[in-house]
């Protein structure tokens, strides 16, 4: 990853700011992180080697600018237009500006940026629900080619769905925080933002766990160089119109304990067999309503990203519409949230069996109970 500073320090504005590695680095060597001065790189995508070619010249095209200070802080308003006359000029490079000052964004644009830029992405931090939903609508009003969101560190959940629907924001990156001082980062909250961006087609990428992670409501102490490691390992990267959730590690959960739990959740425990639902049974037999659920599986559930996601699933009008939703069967975010059945992939025909024989097993268990 190549990366340009062209100028190093930076104030902290807002809550993921607090445990910030510029200070903690800076720190370390005695030296106060909220002055900021020009670096000795700041016109690196002017430099050249001995050979005449650009010293910068990144294999994959991308240049991280302003890593260790904020690309739209006010303290650096005197430079930034020298910044955009050399991105004006390297077009073979895309850079990549990371920034919680997405407010600052319209008075800090060159005359002619128009419409934006092909050559600058434009990522805002996003690290609790309060700064998201502070700084998307900003970043969605604004005239950008190329858009991203880094929730890093993640402190929260965080629902960013009504602003990924828009299709102008083309990835998402969570990630927990590192350093001593870490606030966890927990597996729920990478899940749902997950499942948001499955749902909308968004690219998603979970970087690393951080210092201290949340599974199953365990804490655990991630070393640092396993922090990375962990989150590729886990699989919760998604790229649309691939096979990325085959790789989640999962476990199907014990049939007792999931309809223990069903039973209290005050919503599922509201769903129950009908007269009419029990007669259609009886007449049909169960053979041919297992055959029906295995059919609506594979037509309204079985798809990477079905449509209508969360609503596919009538409440009424079949007995088996009915287990769907007394069983969290109903669409794919519930399969992933009670049933750990990844969102983002096909259903596998053991799934669906799966899902079928959980339904079927629902039916029976509330036929029994009369
Ligand atoms: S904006 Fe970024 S670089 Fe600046 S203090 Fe906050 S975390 Fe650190």
């Amino acid at each position: 990853m190549q990366i340009w500073n062209p100028w190093h320090g930076c104030r902290k504005i807002s809550p993921g700011c607090a445990n910030c590695y510029v200070y903690r680095r800076d720190g370390s060597i005695g030296k106060d992180a909220s002055v900021v001065s020009r670096t000795g790189n700041y016109d690196l995508p002017l430099k050249k080697d001995r050979r005449g070619g650009y010293k910068l010249a990144p294999e994959g095209g991308t240049v991280f600018t302003c890593m260790t200070s904020d690309f739209f802080l006010d303290s650096a308003d005197e430079w930034r237009a020298a910044c955009w006359d050399m991105i004006r000029l390297r077009k073979d490079i895309d850079f990549h500006i990371i920034t919680k000052r997405i407010d600052r964004f319209e008075q800090c644009i060159p005359p002619d940026w128009g419409d934006g830029w092909d050559n600058v992405t434009i990522s805002s931090t996003c690290e609790n629900q309060d700064r998201t939903d502070y700084r998307l609508p900003i970043l969605l009003s604004l005239p950008i080619k190329h858009r991203q969101v880094i929730c890093e560190p993640m402190l929260e959940e965080i629902n960013m769905e009504k602003y990924l629907s828009h299709g102008k924001i083309e990835h998402v990156t969570c990630g927990g925080e590192s350093g001593p001082d870490a606030r966890p980062c927990d597996l729920r909250w990478v899940q749902e933002l997950r499942r948001e961006c499955v749902r909308s087609a968004v690219p998603f990428t979970f970087k690393q766990t951080g210092a201290v992670f949340i599974k199953d409501g365990r804490t655990y102490r991630i070393d640092r160089r396993d922090q990375m490691p962990q989150a590729r390992r886990s699989g919760y990267s998604y790229i649309p119109g691939t096979e990325t959730g085959d790789s989640i590690v999962y476990r199907l959960p014990d049939r007792e304990e999931l309809f223990r739990r069903l039973s209290g959740s005050e919503f599922r425990s509201r769903f129950h067999l009908s007269q009419k639902d029990r007669q259609y049974i009886s007449e049909k037999g169960m053979d041919t309503i297992m055959r029906h659920a295995q059919e609506f599986i594979s037509k309204r559930l079985s798809e990477e990203n079905p449509e209508n996601d969360g609503r596919q699933t009538p409440m009424k009008g079949h007995p088996v519409f009915i287990a769907q939703h007394a069983a969290a069967c109903c669409c794919r975010s519930c399969l992933e949230k009670w049933h750990n059945i990844p969102s983002g992939k096909k259903l596998t025909e053991s799934e669906q069996s799966y899902i079928t024989d959980v339904l079927m097993d629902w039916i029976k268990r509330e036929i029994s109970q009369v």
